[in-house]
């Protein structure tokens, strides 16, 4: 049950419920009330008049009006035969005998027709204890003649009026209050009453003191109607909602509009917010989205349409912590969704892997993550649309073989779970018949696969959730590469596998920064005896691990998916360098190094075609190699992009001839311009018969088939007099040159010409 309440849902009336017994809602419902009103009032009934003093510019204090004028303005008044009339005017009083005279005669006159009313010389929340000097209280002469009424109001944090009682104790004497005398109304129910803003106060019926004494006003206005006798400025203003701030006898006449209804309610916060709740409640249990949305945009409507409906039958309800329900509850969905999508692999719609470390792992669980082979190739045969069904497929194959129903999915189809730790033993034969299951090929749409499965295991369970799901899919990964069917994690393997995870972002800081670099090794045509080219080798120089051989970085960044933007950065390095050396008058050719990872990617022609056209180049400046490996994945797409760079007039080379498994398919297959003969061969060609056979007939094939021979690892002169004598065409090692970076080479490259000329 406490669990339940602490959902969004359960938070969402909890907190506004409890808060709608303070006053930290009253701002909300300060805003709608304003807007409420502002978009609709209307004109006040006719049954009461406003007779206004001019501002009196003899007296200083121009809020209190002179007896003598007063009574004249009340003579005046009484001719018209008014229902009754109310002296809303502090009276300077005592200062002129006659006229106060004058003024009680007339006050008398009118029988018990005149109140006087009285205002509370502070706007703010009230209780409803006063003393005399609260108010202005008119003079005992007076007060005896004329019963005294009380004006006051509880207003908001923003002094806008919101409630008024029916009378207040004055010093311990009972005073109804104005509003309640206005509208005749006795104590109801309810302590307080609200004034009904719908009344427009600028539409209340008004003559000016001069109009009134000269008779220039619509003739009978001020007959049998209540008369209010006012002065501006004799209180301080108070809020009006949907006006601003207006004198209080605006309030007042509105408060004798809200009584004189014939119902009159005031509900709180409370129903509304239950209402709405339960329209989200029931919003958030539709199974259907289209009603679900219907639902929770009722619930949005009903603060904003309901209120003002009842109100014109007389109910008021509050709407503040309505609205707060609303807002916490639509917040928390939002959070949530955002959550969501994080944490779920938007073709499967499965949680990913963060989701899966979002938590700590209970105590005694083992962290599994498995990894399907060819995923990559799955995905690039099916239609787009059935991605995330092959995923889903294989995530129920594993649940059903493991009883797990939480399986995460992550990029890459590696999928994972954790489950009850079992003997290392028992474990390892549960994945290795998890792994059977996928001997049977997986059914996707029309379309059938045959797939195997490598699992990487973490059973370290002192480690944080992230670590052990990165250090499973780490081992996951080692599996795959090495053919094992389960990896299981070594703790000393940690720190490898967090570099290896983080080297996503670490490369590209590392070509930001400059640890990544170009290196250039000159490249020699052999029977001229001078350099004719160069190949650019990436070098890292990392600043805690050293220098990394490439090697050993290219194949990390192939598995954290950053060799595209690698080998492109490397491609636009070198085109800068080619394009100085060249701009030295030489002819110089560049090599770089196409991963085989790279060379079947569908968008490989496109990009080059890119950098050719941005870069303004002749495409035969550039060579690029390419390692005749068994690892790329789709050989045919593999040779259609290379013959497309080839006629687009890229130089073609196979690089480490002699070493792969397919080099004579390879080189049957694909149309190339240059061989490149391995080091191994290279090392052993005075030492060994063998490889100066196999070295000698596959210059005589090149070249037979029109290529050139570079041949790699030349370590030594006599090495190279032996490979000249073989008929190699281009030269390329230590002997002639080290890989260095682009300053030292050019300066390296005229010392390179002397000792050449030196050799040949
Ligand atoms: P590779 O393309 O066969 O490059 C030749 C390698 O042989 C280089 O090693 C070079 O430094 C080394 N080498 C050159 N002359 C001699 C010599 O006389 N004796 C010996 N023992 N070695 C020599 P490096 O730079 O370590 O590169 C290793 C491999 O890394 C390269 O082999 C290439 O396959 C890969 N690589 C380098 N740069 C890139 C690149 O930008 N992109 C890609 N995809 N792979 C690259
Ligand atoms: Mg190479
Ligand atoms: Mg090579």
């Amino acid at each position: 049950m406490l669990k339940k309440l602490r959902t969004p849902l359960y938070l969402a009336l909890l907190i506004p419920a409890l808060l709608a017994f303070t006053d930290f809602l009253t701002p909300i419902d300060h805003v709608f009330w304003n807007v409420r009103y502002k978009l609709n009032q209307h004109p006040a009934n006719a049954s009461t008049v406003i007779v206004e003093l001019s501002a009196d510019g003899e007296h200083l204090d121009s809020a209190t009006v002179a007896s003598p004028r007063l009574a004249r303005v009340l003579e005046q008044v009484r001719r018209q035969m008014p229902y009754r009339v109310f002296v809303d005017a502090p009276v300077k009083y005592g200062a002129d005998v006659a006229g106060d005279r004058q003024l009680g005669k007339t006050i008398k006159d009118f029988g018990s027709g005149v109140s006087l009313v009285v205002r509370s010389q502070s706007v703010g929340s009230l209780d409803h204890e006063f003393t005399y000097r609260d108010f202005r209280m008119p003079p005992r002469a007076l007060s005896d003649v004329a019963p005294v009424v009380v004006s006051v109001w509880n207003a908001n944090f923003l002094d806008y009026a919101v409630s008024s009682p029916y009378s207040v104790k004055v010093d311990g004497k009972d005073y109804p209050t104005f509003a309640a005398v206005l509208a005749g109304a006795k104590a109801g129910a309810q302590e307080t009453f609200e004034p009904d803003f719908l009344v427009d106060p600028a539409s209340i019926p008004r003559v000016g003191e001069d109009s009134l004494l000269s008779g220039a006003y619509t003739p009978g206005l001020l007959t049998g109607r209540t008369v209010v006798v006012t002065q501006a400025g004799n209180a301080p203003n108070i809020g009006y909602f949907g006006k601003g701030r207006l004198h209080p006898l605006a309030v007042d006449i509105a408060g004798a509009s809200g009584l004189a209804k014939p119902f009159a309610l005031s509900l709180g916060q409370l129903p509304l917010l239950v209402l709405v709740w339960l329209i989200v409640r029931a919003g958030s249990r539709m199974a259907l989205r289209r009603r679900k949305v219907a639902l929770h945009a009722a619930a949005t409507a009903v603060p904003f349409v309901l209120p003002p409906m009842l109100q014109l039958i007389g109910i008021t309800v509050d709407v503040g912590a309505a609205i707060l329900c609303l807002c916490l509850y639509g917040g928390a969905r939002v959070w949530q969704l955002r959550v969501r999508r994080v944490q779920h692999t938007s073709t499967s719609g499965l949680p990913n892997l963060l989701a899966l470390s979002a938590h700590p792992f209970e105590v005694g669980r083992d962290v599994i993550v498995a990894v399907i082979g060819r995923y990559e190739e799955i995905l690039a045969t099916l239609p787009k649309d059935l991605h995330g069904e092959c995923a889903r497929q294989i995530a129920r194959r594993l649940s059903v073989g493991s009883g797990i129903e939480a399986i995460f999915n992550g990029e890459g189809g590696h999928f994972a779970w954790t489950e009850e730790a079992r003997p290392l033993e028992m474990q390892l034969n549960h994945l290795e018949g998890l792994r059977a299951l996928f001997s049977a090929p997986l059914q996707i749409g029309a379309f059938t696969f045959d797939t195997n499965i490598h699992f990487g295991l973490d059973r370290n369970e002192g480690l944080d959730a992230q670590t052990r799901v990165n250090s499973a899919l780490a081992s996951a990964n080692d599996a795959l590469n090495s053919g094992r069917s389960v990896e299981l994690f070594e703790a000393e393997r940690l720190a490898e596998a967090s570099w290896e995870l983080s080297l996503h972002a670490r490369i590209d800081e590392g070509l930001r920064n400059g640890e990544i670099w170009l290196a250039y090794q000159s490249q020699w045509d052999m029977r001229r005896g001078e350099p004719c080219g160069a190949e650019a080798l990436i070098r890292w120089n990392h600043p805690t691990r050293g220098p990394i051989a490439p090697d050993a970085f290219i194949l990390q960044a192939e598995r954290a998916g950053r060799i595209d933007a690698l080998t492109y950065w490397v491609v636009d390095e070198a085109i800068t360098a080619a394009l100085a050396l060249n701009a030295q008058g030489r002819h110089f050719q560049m090599s770089i190094n196409l991963s085989a990872q790279m060379v079947d990617k569908p968008s490989l022609v496109a990009n080059f075609a890119e950098i050719v056209r941005r870069r303004n180049i002749d495409p035969r400046l550039l060579t690029v190699e390419v390692t005749e490996t068994s690892s790329v994945r789709n050989r045919p797409a593999a040779v259609q992009n290379l013959s497309q760079l080839r006629a687009m007039g890229f130089r073609l080379s196979i690089d480490d001839f002699g070493t792969g498994e397919a080099s004579l398919a390879y080189l049957a297959d694909l149309p190339s311009d240059e061989l490149k003969l391995d080091r191994r061969f290279v090392s052993k060609l005075l030492t060994h018969d063998r490889e100066r056979h196999i070295i000698r007939s596959t210059i005589g094939l090149a070249h037979a088939l029109g290529q050139t021979v570079v041949a790699e690892g030349i370590e030594d002169e006599a090495t190279y007099r032996a490979l000249l004598d073989l008929g190699c065409d281009v030269g390329q090692g230590y002997f002639l040159g080290r890989p260095q970076p682009f300053a030292e080479f050019c300066q390296g490259l005229l010392k390179m010409g002397q000792r050449q000329s030196g050799v040949v």
